[in-house]
Formats: structure tokens, sequence, C-alpha cells
């Protein structure tokens, strides 16, 4: 039996070139924001709880300012608008799965004919004094690691026997999905983090590296298939 193809693809660093977040944090520099990465790094935070913090910091006054700088600062990585074309030509189910927030991730993505039904990521208010973070997309009960928008959730509701699960991504928080994935693409830390594992992956520069290894996965189908 045909499984369904499915792609899980990351929004920070994978769709766009950067880490938005970051690059909203750098740019407003609220002070203790890299403390609070370093807490992360060291273990002592939850994403979920970094992320939360780091925003907490913004003052909503300058909502308009953060939320134009986050939209204008970001590039599109080459080939995305092309790969979302294949994927519906293709019958191929694309959810974008993403740690960052909605007010940067749904403007960015409005070019592109994604259904809203299909974007995953966190959420915001901007209605107290400082911008909140909220989790709509939490961890189920075999996740433990207190993601914010966790990634395996979305991917464990998709039975592995129906579906041909394929996970695009380029850092840390993809590394937990691309375990349970059937197929992998990486780039930059998640490469590394692959290769220590030597869990089986294929790099990407641009979203045109993608679509030629599907196609010739499609092909080596069609030839065993006869
Ligand atoms: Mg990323
Ligand atoms: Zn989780």
């Amino acid at each position: 039996m045909d499984k369904k193809r499915i792609v899980f693809c990351d929004f920070d660093g994978t769709i766009t070139q950067n880490d938005n977040i970051v690059a909203i944090m750098k740019h407003f520099n609220p002070p203790g924001w890299e403390e609070l990465v370093q807490q992360l790094m060291d273990g002592k935070l939850s994403i979920r709880q970094t992320v939360g913090r780091m925003f907490a910091m913004l003052p909503t006054s300058r909502q308009a300012e953060i939320v134009d700088y986050a939209i204008h600062n970001a590039t599109i990585r080459s080939g995305f608008g092309a790969f979302v074309d294949y994927c519906k030509e293709r019958e191929i189910t694309l959810l974008v799965t993403s740690g960052g927030i909605d007010f940067f991730i749904y403007p960015l993505l409005a070019p592109f004919p994604i259904p809203r039904e299909h974007i995953y990521s966190n959420a915001s208010s901007f209605a107290g004094d400082t911008i909140e973070i909220l989790w709509p997309n939490g961890c189920d009960e075999h996740c433990d690691n207190d993601c914010g928008m966790c990634k395996t959730t979305i991917i464990r509701s998709y039975d592995p026997a129906r579906y041909h699960r394929i996970l695009i991504g380029d850092s840390v928080t993809d590394f937990a999905g691309a375990k349970l994935v059937d197929t992998v693409f990486a780039r930059s830390h998640l490469i590394g983090l692959c290769e220590e594992l030597e869990l089986p992956f294929y790099p990407f520069e641009t979203f045109y590296d993608v679509m030629k290894h599907l196609e010739a996965m499609d092909k080596h189908e069609t030839d065993i298939g006869g």
C-alpha cells in the first residue's frame, strides 16, 4: 500500500535564512536576554520558559516596531515557493511546524498558498504591558521537554503505518522529531546532531535540493515497483 507523504517543515533557519527570535532579541536587546539563552544551553530553562521570559522583557508599546522589524528583516530561503507548489501538485501534505511566534510567521507565509490550519506555531498577546507568548501546541504525555510548540506531538499524531513522514529542519529543536520520521532533510546544526547518532539524512541548502531528492526517491520507488 502506498503511504501518503507528509512534510513537517521548520520555519526559523529553514524556511527563513536566519532565526527570527534571535534577530529580534539582538536588535531590541532587552537587558538579560543573553543570560536566558545561556541558561537554556545549560539545561536550566526549557525552550518554553526561555522564549516566554525573553518576550516578557519587550514592552507592547513597541509592538508596531517589533512586528515590522521581524517581518522586514527575514529572508525566505530559495525555492520555498516552488516547494509549496510542488507539494500541492504531488498531494504531499505540507505542515509548517515552528517554535516561532504567530506575529511574524503568518505575515511571512502570507504570499504562499498554505492553509492556516497547516501552520503550527506559538501565539502572542499584546494586551498587557509586555509581550505575552501563548502556547496552543504543547507537549503530549510522551514528551517532557516543555517545548512550548511540541513538534514530536504533531509528528506522533500521524500514524507511521499510513504516512511516510518527512522532516525538514536546521537545529537542535528538530532533533527529537528527526529520530521519529522516515526521511530527514537537514542543514546547519541538525547535520552534526544526525551525524553523531548516525541518523540518515539528506543535507540541503535550498528547497530545490529537497525537491531533487524527493524526485529521486520517487524514481527509486517506481524502479522497485516495476
Ligand atoms: Mg529552526
Ligand atoms: Zn514536547
